[in-house]
């Protein structure tokens, strides 16, 4: 059995759609658990109407057309009957969000955040179960909430790995062995349930974790995740002009790039694979015959792979700094007030440094979150920040990489450890 991830890029429109039958094709025969993103930008668009809809700003009933539109037009190129069952049940979806909209929020952002944003993998998956169907792949639909089982941190959900062992075998293994030569069955990524029957979602680009859980608790041979990139580069080309495909990866290097920031492959991937050595493969769908990248155990990784200087940039991040006001040493009691601070606001650390007067902490700039914590902390510190700021991590680093990255960047932390080294910068103006 393998668990394949196509994330909104492959499903991007109605052609990308396509590709994903064609390329599920070179897999006839085998047993196939398809796990699919929200299509294109469509999180970011629900995430937007979520804002709206909270914050009482701008229109999330015409974002909500908007949204409506880019499906509908897919659809139609995709199935040109008119009357085939995929329209209603991707309308039903829908419905479920206009219920919402309907009402005032009841239990805050991250919990209606997870209520809203989660029907985009309902209806990419309708829709890519569907073309399946038409392409001759018989394939079951099953729905994700049935089986993976969370607690309710919402929007960064816990699974529940004990149920979900349970209910996977009561849910999902059924369904693949129901079909006669190789099961494919299709689900969502990115979502879970709780005990009490509410959606929640596993954080931005969870899509990965939930397909290394599923191969974790079914023992799958592999998990390929499908991207737009010919594998896992050593740069993002975002923000390099020359990088180089890493052909192996060993799960450690691999927990650490994606730690870093490198967006790749989501960072709670890794380890659920690594436990069990399942082998994890990152794809380009362009070329689905392509090798490559190959993440696996550190000793069956050829020494020159090992040594490739790999660049993770980081942007829009804060550095805080904070100080006591008195004068106080910042000592252990204070860190650990310090650290139920972020905790509690959720807001995670990127990278951190600790001096006599000063615990400096950079982290991502979510709005939502940062300017809250920053208050909290002022009422017992003194808070210094640095806006508008780039993380930047070079694993296995040179002298030579180091002097290119900082190239004209003034530096506020750098630090180094044997294989990685670390910068807070700023462009020089
Ligand atoms: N659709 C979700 C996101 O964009 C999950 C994923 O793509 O993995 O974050
Ligand atoms: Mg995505």
């Amino acid at each position: 059995m393998k668990v394949l991830k196509f994330g909104g890029a492959s499903v991007k429109n109605a052609k990308a759609v396509k590709n994903v039958a064609e390329l599920l094709k070179l897999y006839s025969g085998q047993d196939i658990v398809v796990v699919v993103s929200a299509m294109g930008k469509m999180t970011n668009a629900l995430e937007e109407i979520t804002d709206g809809y909270i914050n009482k700003k701008g229109n999330s009933v015409e974002l909500l057309e908007g949204i409506k539109k880019f499906h509908r037009d897919i659809l139609q190129e995709l199935f040109p009957d008119p009357a085939h069952p995929v329209f209603e049940q991707v309308n039903n979806a829908f419905v479920e969000i206009e219920w919402i909209l309907e009402d005032e929020p009841i239990k805050g952002y991250d919990f209606e955040y997870d209520q809203i944003v989660s029907v985009g993998e309902l209806i990419s998956t309708k829709i890519v179960s569907a073309l399946l169907t038409e392409s001759g792949i018989s394939n079951n639909w099953v729905d994700v909430r049935d089986f993976l089982k969370t607690d309710n941190t919402y929007r960064e959900a816990k699974v529940d790995w004990e149920l979900t062992a349970v209910k996977i075998r009561e849910y999902l293994l059924p369904k693949l062995a129901e079909q006669e030569s190789g099961g494919v069955v299709v689900t969502q990524g990115f979502v879970g349930v709780t005990s009490e029957n509410y959606n929640t979602t596993l954080g931005r680009e969870g899509s990965d974790y939930t397909a290394a859980i599923i191969g974790s608790l079914l023992d799958a041979e592999e998990v390929i995740i499908w991207k737009d990139v010919p594998g896992v580069l050593n740069a993002d080309p975002k923000w390099f002009d020359k990088t180089e495909k890493l052909d192996t990866l060993s799960y450690h290097d691999a927990i650490e790039l994606s730690f870093f920031g490198a967006t790749v492959i989501h960072p709670k991937t890794i380890k659920p694979l690594q436990n069990k050595q399942i082998l994890l493969k990152v794809k380009s769908f362009y070329e689905p015959k392509g090798e490559g990248t190959v993440i696996k155990a550190t000793k069956e990784i050829a020494e020159n792979q090992q040594k490739i200087p790999s660049f993770i940039f980081k942007v829009d991040q804060v550095l805080i700094s904070i100080l006591p006001k008195d004068y106080s040493f910042i000592v252990e009691e204070n860190l650990s007030e310090i650290f139920k601070k972020f905790s509690d606001h959720r807001v995670k650390v990127n990278l951190m440094q600790h001096a006599a007067l000063s615990f400096s902490v950079c982290v991502d700039a979510e709005t939502n979150r940062v300017p809250a914590l920053i208050t909290e902390l002022q009422k017992d510190f003194k808070v210094l920040y640095n806006e508008n700021v780039e993380l930047i991590t070079v694993r296995n680093y040179d002298q030579k990489t180091i002097d290119q990255v900082i190239e004209g960047k003034k530096i506020f932390v750098e630090q180094k450890s044997r294989q990685t080294a670390r910068f807070v910068v700023k462009d020089n103006d």
